[in-house]
């Protein structure tokens, strides 16, 4: 007879010993540390607030440490105003890094994605459990959860709370904030969100009382004028290349300067290209200093973004998104863009 599942209301099971085992760790923790990547985004942000208030309800003292300022953007998230950003914290960040005995790795598998942080992680102690949802890990944890068919890093934590038993720890506010990060991670379900797990999931969310029509106007319909004047110009400006399926958009530190930019800004520019159906992939660099160019890249189907951002721009991400970074000017990203774009032809 077919073996009777425990956990088989979703599709995905993860590994039971490990839920378990991240438990453990928890309950035997007092001071836990959550850290997410660089220039933290809805998912990165939504899983790390989320888990920090039902570690908090579990009685324990939990903090988000972050390398650097979450977007005003998202400043609307319960809990985001509590995030240690070691840009403007940064004793506070390097203290809680070093008090603490458990840190969880939410939405990045790379400790190079903690920038700064990343010595006082390697130097801490403490034990390490990573959730996480992009490809190619290369940190060492004592649990880590790591599943790349998952569109988001939220989506995921929430299955681990189901499976650990934990789900009554969520509030309204909390659900918002794994809504929130699932939203972001898939464009409100309009990319990798075919998995039906996802919908059970937001049944529940709902039932915790989120107002997701609220949430969707605060994400994705709330914008400054900056940034309504940023993401025009930056279409306005994009060059097409027909011939080898690809828009570019560049932003220089003159043009960041004259539109008055702040973080965030730009978030999503480097999609807009996609709606065009000739192209293939979209890629958007933006002068973040003199010697950084920050660079993102999306595309359809199978066109790996991910290989050249890995190949030339120190970077690396999912198939479909993308990014990295170049050191030295502008226009040196775009001659070496250009030199390189037809060597990928071969995936169009
Ligand atoms: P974004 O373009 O939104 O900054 O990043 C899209 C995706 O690309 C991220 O979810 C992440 O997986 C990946 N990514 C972005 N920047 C970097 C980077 O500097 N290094 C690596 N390894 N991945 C990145
Ligand atoms: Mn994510």
């Amino acid at each position: 007879m077919a073996e009777v599942k425990k956990h088989s209301r979703f599709q995905t099971e993860l590994d039971p010993a490990m839920v378990d085992r991240i438990k453990q760790l928890v309950l035997a923790s007092q001071e836990i540390v959550i850290t997410c990547h660089v220039s933290p985004d809805g998912d990165a942000l939504g899983s790390s607030c989320a888990l920090c208030m039902v570690l908090k309800s579990l009685g324990k003292k939990a903090n988000v440490v972050t390398a650097d300022c979450p977007p005003k953007s998202l400043y609307f998230l319960p809990g985001v105003r509590d995030i240690v950003a070691a840009t403007r914290h940064t004793d506070r960040a390097h203290e809680l890094l070093g008090a603490a005995d458990l840190i969880f790795c939410l939405d990045y598998n790379d400790p190079k994605r903690i920038d700064r942080l990343s010595d006082a992680f390697m130097r801490s102690k403490a034990r390490r459990v990573m959730m996480d949802h992009h490809l190619d890990p290369c940190l060492e944890a004592d649990v880590a959860i790591s599943k790349s068919e998952i569109s988001s890093t939220s989506a995921l934590l929430y299955l681990f709370l189901w499976q650990a038993g934990w789900t009554r720890y969520l509030n309204r506010s909390s659900a918002a904030c794994i809504y929130t990060g699932m939203m972001t991670d898939t464009g409100n379900f309009s990319y990798n969100s075919n998995d039906p797990d996802l919908y059970l999931i937001i049944h529940d969310l709902l039932r915790k009382g989120i107002d997701k029509d609220n949430l969707y106007k605060l994400v994705m319909n709330t914008s400054t004028e900056t940034r309504l004047r940023i993401m025009g110009y930056g279409q306005y400006k994009m060059q097409y290349i027909p011939d080898h399926k690809v828009a570019i958009i560049l932003l220089n530190e003159d043009e960041l300067r004259e539109f008055d930019y702040t973080k965030g800004d730009t978030e999503g520019l480097v999609n807009t290209p996609l709606a065009i159906p000739e192209i293939t992939y979209s890629v958007f660099m933006r002068q973040d200093s003199n010697d950084c160019v920050k660079v993102s890249m999306r595309s359809k189907e199978s066109f790996p973004v991910n290989k050249i951002c890995e190949e030339h721009f120190n970077g690396g991400g999912h198939i479909n998104a993308a990014g990295g970074e170049f050191h030295g000017p502008i226009s040196d990203a775009l001659q070496l863009l250009l030199e390189i774009i037809p060597t990928y032809d071969k995936y169009l």
